[in-house]
């Protein structure tokens, strides 16, 4: 089957020949039909210091994902061949604390395919049943494919309460973007999101009902004075990673805000801590999405309204697979889909 590889340790993947993957008793294999790239297949593509440190030579890479059951081992039960499904790229243990306890998000000994698992960018895709999520008719596959970002963004949205909230969101990359359309249609009053990239403001104000700031020429403090957002934003959500964009978002916050943290800053950085002591401020971490319930949510919101299909602007056969990450590497483009039927 066509495979897109790590097959060096230097920039770049490769579309080689791999054998189908062989299933076990509880697993199910998936005919992949369209697949997303994401975030952390640019860190492996650009073979960055993280994938150098996590990602072997040689592995089949990619986890965002649509496709068909194609075939399922002796002990599944509840999925047949046909079903149309995404699913969970964290291959979760069943040993820790958190996980005995429903957890399963919180599991230390997580896996991920296409990081350290062989991932989706193949023809075929082997993956354990309890990681699969049926997908109902009216969620198509390239919805389906990028199901998996979309649902960082929900966690990242659902952190805290929305309903009636003043949002501010710092990094308009696609989930951020996302997350700014789930935090209108759970009922935030308004939602205002930051970048110094125009074409990722221009996307995000067409995707959803929200307020786009250009950090680099407009002041932040005069488009709240505009929506009277007198007091500060009640909850934030950091998407950037940027140490200007944390410290922007702590100034603009209330008394007593929350941030939900997903960007990743790069290396260690300062912090000014007095300020989030005085402001009595919650900051959460969110990493991957809860295992099964932010896929349920999810689901129910694309199934009443949510609608993200906007984020995806560019659409490519897997053989132009070189010119897709191009795109995406650009910083030009919002979600870069993958066929591979
Ligand atoms: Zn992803």
């Amino acid at each position: 089957m066509k495979s897109l590889v790590k097959a060096k340790p230097e920039v770049g993947l490769w579309m080689q020949e791999r054998a189908v993957p062989e299933i076990g008793p509880e697993d199910v294999l998936i005919k992949v039909k369209k697949t997303g790239i994401c975030g952390t297949d640019i860190h492996i593509w650009n073979w960055d210091e993280w994938a150098a440190r996590t990602v072997p030579v040689g592995l089949v890479t990619g986890h965002e994902f649509a496709g068909e059951i194609v075939a399922k081992g002796a002990l599944v039960e509840g999925l047949s061949i046909g079903q149309r499904c995404s699913g969970e790229g964290h291959l979760i243990g069943k040993l820790s604390r958190q996980s005995r306890a429903g957890k399963f998000h919180l599991d230390p000994a997580t896996r991920g395919i296409g990081v350290n698992e062989p991932g989706a960018f193949a023809e075929y895709l082997r993956l354990p049943a309890f990681n699969v999520v049926p997908l109902p008719d009216s969620i198509d596959d390239e919805i389906g494919a990028i199901l998996d970002p979309l649902g960082n963004a929900v966690h990242t949205a659902l952190s805290f309460d929305l309903v009636g909230e003043d949002v501010l969101i710092t990094g308009a990359g696609p989930i951020g973007i996302m997350a700014a359309a789930v935090a209108r249609h759970v009922g935030a009053r308004h939602v205002v999101i930051t970048d110094i990239n125009p074409a990722r403001l221009k996307l995000a104000a067409e995707v959803a009902d929200v307020t786009p700031v250009n950090v680099a020429s407009e002041d932040l403090r005069e488009v709240m004075a505009r929506l009277k957002i007198v007091q500060g934003f009640d909850v934030g959500m950091e998407m950037s990673g940027n140490q200007r964009g944390l410290d922007q978002m702590i100034d603009a916050l209330v008394m007593g805000g929350k941030i939900a943290m997903l960007g990743i800053p790069p290396g260690k950085s300062p912090v000014d801590w007095s300020r989030i002591v005085f402001k009595a401020i919650t900051i959460k971490g969110v990493y991957g999405r809860e295992i099964f319930e932010t896929w349920y949510k999810m689901i129910a919101m694309l199934e009443n309204g949510l609608d993200v299909r906007k984020v995806i602007t560019h659409r490519f056969g897997v053989d132009e697979f070189q010119t897709g990450f191009e795109v995406m590497r650009s910083g030009q483009s919002g979600k870069v889909v993958l066929d591979w039927a």
